[in-house]
């Protein structure tokens, strides 16, 4: 038995780390327990490019979020607004109207105000000119509602909050796992942790569960997912192994959302199977919407043009593992590969290049190349070439009579070099898992809060469903993440 705390938190992702500052701002003793050494610090939340999702209504209310702004930026760039109407109905379409209506509105309505409130602690942030828009003459043009990163990516956003932490003096261990909690007459009182292969109770007020889904736990994955999410790639963090999820169900606490359903991507076929924090995210491949996807049989299987790819990406993993040999080809032509993001340039890419549509279709490795080449015959006759191309909105520029169609962005694949990206799925997080209240409180079966118990981040469950709009999970845990310390730090 250790000393005890106001609050614990499991994990030191942006989740976590937003949770503990929160209730330290309540004036509560906190201690942050991570299972990951300190090299590996920072969790999913590390590993991203930092795109957060959050609701303006006009160039006035980006700058509160980032009153760095120049003259220059401001006089070049069409920010464009995204309301908190347009975010509750992506989130409402994207979700198929599932997602949980207690907690999208508190998400949409604190997304702004969670973002300038980091600000306050240290994290800064920008626009998202390298993948959020596009150079129209002397202008940029935002798109699809995602105008805001954080300022260095992921690892930006972990220095900074780690920088806050330290400066509240507030504690971290590392390789240190919890395993269980401590529940005395129906309250949680504390966790049991181990370190070192030691275990070891430490009690507190109150606890704050933010350990990430169980995207990194393949026996689960084949569990909940299905048959074959075995052998997807994970794309971050190792740690994230449903612990936390495991340890409120075993309180008694109730399983929620979509407990089969996950966010993954196009990912290098090549990739490790965790995360490599040298290579962050750059092994998804997200520029799909302007070329086509063929799978073994030299076939097409899915609309890459269906909407943006904001819309569509963190569903398309699982369409590419449903595919023979769970991979798939993305073939661009020269008319778009200057389209293609900073993704498709790094070292360690899976990819071939021909200067004849013949030599591409032998080089694509495992696919039926005949079959390619009737395929994209039938193809480029479907293209609408009367409609004009157009990356900034969905153009409408479709194929006609295609058993597979393509709804936006269709060229007819003709002018070398022809360039192909192997991938196959990457996991990133998954939907299900607990449900909390406004207060971010546990519930259990019978709807009550479970006394002591908070949730924020991945292994909420409820928010999204099927799919997901990019840029919403760092949003999601810093909200959550912010009520959930909150709501400790004041013993709600
Ligand atoms: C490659 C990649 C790119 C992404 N890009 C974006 C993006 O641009 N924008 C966006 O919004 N989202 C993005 N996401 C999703 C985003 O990372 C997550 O939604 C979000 O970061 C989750 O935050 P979290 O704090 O819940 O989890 P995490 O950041 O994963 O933190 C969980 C922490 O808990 C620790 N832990 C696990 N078990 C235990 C235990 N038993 N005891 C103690 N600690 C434990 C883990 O080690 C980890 O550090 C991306 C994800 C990946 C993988």
């Amino acid at each position: 038995m250790s000393a005890s705390y106001d609050v614990i938190v499991v994990g030191a992702g942006n989740a976590a780390l937003c949770a503990a500052l929160a209730a330290r701002e309540q004036g509560a003793s906190v201690l942050v327990l991570e299972r990951a050494p300190h090299a590996e610090r920072g969790g999913n939340s590390r590993y991203t490019a930092g795109a957060f999702r959050l609701a303006f209504d006009g160039v006035d209310d980006l700058l509160e979020v980032m009153p760095e702004l120049t003259e220059h930026e401001l006089a070049t760039t069409d920010f464009g607004s995204y309301t908190a109407d347009q975010f509750f109905a992506d989130m409402a379409r994207i979700t198929q109207y599932r997602a949980d209506p207690d907690l999208v509105p508190i998400l949409i309505d604190q997304s702004r105000a969670v973002a300038v409130w980091m600000r306050t602690h240290g994290v800064r942030f920008s626009p998202s000119y390298g993948r959020q828009a596009f150079r129209i003459g002397d202008r940029f043009r935002f798109w699809g509602g995602l105008a805001v990163e954080v300022t260095g990516g992921g690892p930006g956003l972990i220095e900074a909050l780690m920088q806050a932490i330290e400066a509240q003096g507030i504690e971290i261990r590392y390789e240190c796992g919890a395993t269980d909690l401590i529940e005395e007459d129906g309250e949680v009182r504390g966790v049991v942790a181990r370190q070192n292969g030691r275990r070891e109770e430490i009690r507190a007020g109150a606890v704050v569960l933010a350990s990430g889904g169980f995207e990194a736990n393949a026996e689960w994955r084949t569990r909940y997912l299905g048959a074959g999410w075995d052998l997807a790639k994970v794309r971050g963090t190792r740690f994230n192994t449903g612990a936390g999820i495991r340890m409120a169900l075993a309180v008694g606490a109730m399983p929620w959302g979509n407990w089969s359903g996950s966010h993954a991507v196009a990912w290098d076929r090549n990739a490790p199977d965790f995360g490599d924090l040298r290579v962050g995210d750059n092994f998804q491949k997200h520029s799909y919407p302007f070329g086509i996807m063929v799978n073994a049989n030299g076939e097409r299987f899915v609309d890459e043009g269906a909407d943006f790819r904001n819309y569509t990406y963190a569903k398309y993993g699982q369409v590419v593992l449903q595919q023979p040999g769970q991979f798939a080809w993305q073939v661009f032509d020269a008319k778009v590969t200057h389209l293609l993001r900073d993704e498709y340039r790094i070292r360690e890419v899976t990819k071939v290049r021909a200067d004849t549509l013949e030599e591409l279709a032998s080089k694509l490795e495992d696919v039926n190349g005949a079959r390619f080449l009737e395929m994209v015959e039938e193809y480029n006759a479907a293209v609408q070439d009367d409609v004009p191309f157009d990356p900034t909105v969905k153009d409408g520029r479709g194929t006609n009579g295609l058993a597979v169609p393509k709804s936006n962005w269709a060229n007819r694949l003709d002018t070398p070099p022809y360039e192909a990206y192997e991938v196959t799925c990457g996991i990133t997080f998954t939907f299900g898992g607990l449900r909390i209240d406004r207060n971010a409180r546990v519930l259990d079966t019978a709807m009550q809060p479970i006394p002591g118990l908070y949730a924020a981040g991945e292994l909420v469950g409820g928010l999204f469903y099927f799919n997901y709009p990019g840029g919403t999970g760092l949003t999601s845990g810093s909200v959550f993440g912010r009520i959930a310390g909150t709501s400790a730090g004041q013993g709600l």
